[in-house]
């Protein structure tokens, strides 16, 4: 067949919405979902070709691109670097600080094998990278924000189930809608972190647990909550499951600028999702699609969304987008 034959490297959230996403793109097909637990052990309602990681190396000619599912915390500074030896990779590493010495440790592995990795795509990073290089590439004099929300942060989430007391919890990131207007209007006003996103937490609290310690553990958390206005709600376990189960996020890229004799231009990109995970997901199946390509033309090395040109995404071929799009 001619579809570009793809791998999966780990099964969480993003793993399934990667697989989701291939049923939705006609010249891709999948081969198998590589894990590094017990494959049997794994839910498979739909007949999925599930393989521990350990087999892999054979497979390395029947796979064009590996699509690395890992998370950023400690999956994929280790899968990363190690599959990028055998595989052309994409991967949405979204540590941000990070991703200087994790684009050279890829690109090692990259360049010596000869193999496309991709790193770090996704939305952010990734399409709202891209839109801020955009912005700034054309409004050469302007502001820039980025919001987040409103969505659930899984990082956060995870912070208030850390907290003594408590027995599950979610926490969405809301931006300031006040400040966005204010910003849609024209104003550049210089935001403290606090000024632009709120915290609110929903938490299910252990039977007979202190409910003021366990508020004031979350609010005054550093790193996490510290720096925001935060609020906790405690709710049943059943409001939990039924009102908080969904992945939503999304968010803002402004640039507001001026050019010529203070004449104002303003450049948003937002994306609403119901699944940050699948909408992720969706990212990186395009992307492997320009990783297939760029890898056939003789290309390697680690890659970022900067690098790689927007027709390289489509399906479509160059005239046909030509002709449609332009
Ligand atoms: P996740 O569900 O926690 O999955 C991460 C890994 O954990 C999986 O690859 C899987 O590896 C393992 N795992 C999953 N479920 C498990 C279970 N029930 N028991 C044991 N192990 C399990 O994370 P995710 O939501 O897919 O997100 C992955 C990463 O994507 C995040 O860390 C984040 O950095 C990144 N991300 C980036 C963007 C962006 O815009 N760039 C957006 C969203 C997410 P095995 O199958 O090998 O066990």
């Amino acid at each position: 067949s001619n579809s570009i034959r793809i791998g999966i490297v780990g099964y969480g959230n993003l793993g399934k919405g990667v697989v989701s996403a291939i049923g939705q793109n006609p010249d891709m097909e999948l081969v198998g979902i590589f894990t590094r637990r017990e494959p049997s052990t794994l839910n498979n309602p739909d007949g999925l070709k599930f393989l521990h990681v350990r087999e892999v190396e054979q497979y390395s000619n029947e796979i064009d691109i590996m699509i690395l599912c890992g998370g950023s915390a400690t999956d994929l500074p280790e899968q990363g670097p190690h599959f990028a030896t055998m595989f052309n990779t994409v991967d949405s590493f979204d540590t941000h600080a990070k991703i200087p010495e994790y684009f050279e440790q890829v690109n090692q592995s990259a360049v010596k094998s000869g193999k496309v990795a991709v790193i770090s795509t996704g939305w952010d990073p990734g399409m709202f990278s891209l839109n801020r290089l955009m912005a700034e590439s054309i409004l050469s004099e302007g502001t820039d924000y980025t919001f987040w929300g409103k969505g659930v942060s899984q990082g956060h989430s995870d912070a208030i189930r850390r907290v003594p007391g408590v027995k599950a919890g979610v926490q969405y990131t809301v931006p300031v809608q006040s400040v966005i207007d204010a910003i849609r209007n024209g104003e550049t006003p210089a935001l403290s972190t606090r000024e632009k996103h709120l915290r609110e937490c929903f938490v299910v609290a252990e039977e007979n647990a202190d409910r003021e310690r366990i508020t004031n553990d979350i609010v005054s958390m550093p790193n996490y909550f510290a720096d925001y206005d935060t609020t906790v709600h405690f709710i049943t376990q059943e409001e939990l499951e039924a009102n908080h189960a969904e992945m939503p996020h999304g968010g803002f890229v402004i640039r507001s600028g001026v050019t010529g004799k203070n004449n104002r231009q303003i450049i948003e990109y937002s994306l609403k999702l119901a699944s940050n995970p699948e909408f992720t997901a969706s990212v990186l199946v395009a992307y492997a699609r320009a990783a297939y390509r760029l890898s056939k033309e003789g290309v390697s090395g680690a890659k970022t969304v900067f690098d790689i040109a927007p027709g390289y995404l489509s399906p479509k071929s160059p005239e046909q987008l030509r002709a449609e799009l332009l």
